[in-house]
């Protein structure tokens, strides 16, 4: 699969219902700070690495107990140590790009501390 199907794919996956809710539970388990330093979490980043290979295997891609709530640091670094160099090409979910009102309607989230990941 070439790299532009790859991103499609976890692109979908990232939009869908299940991940969504599972984001959302991880977020409010780990009372929405990073797991590591305490900071306000930014991220949910799966400990076993998301492809386009086990994007179907549940127990990986939707198992909380293979997601963890981390805030922009931490998530480079912890990318950051495996290839040795620079954050891996691993395709991620956006820094909560939007939330629900109390009417359960879509509105855009605004970026904490106006940082990009
Ligand atoms: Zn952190
Ligand atoms: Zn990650």
């Amino acid at each position: 699969m070439d790299a532009k199907k790859r991103r499609a794919v976890l692109r979908k996956f990232y939009k869908s219902k299940q991940w969504i809710s599972v984001r959302d539970y991880v977020l409010m388990r780990d009372k929405y700070l990073c797991t590591k330093c305490d900071k306000p979490a930014e991220v949910v980043h799966h400990v076993i690495h998301l492809t386009e290979n086990n994007v179907d295997t549940w127990e990986i891609s939707l198992n909380p107990d293979n997601l963890v709530s981390l805030c922009a640091e931490c998530h480079f670094n912890e990318h950051r140590g495996e290839h040795g160099k620079g954050r891996q090409a691993h395709e991620h979910d956006e820094p909560y790009p939007y939330t629900f009102d109390e009417n359960g309607q879509i509105i855009p989230k605004p970026i904490m501390h106006g940082e990009q990941i």
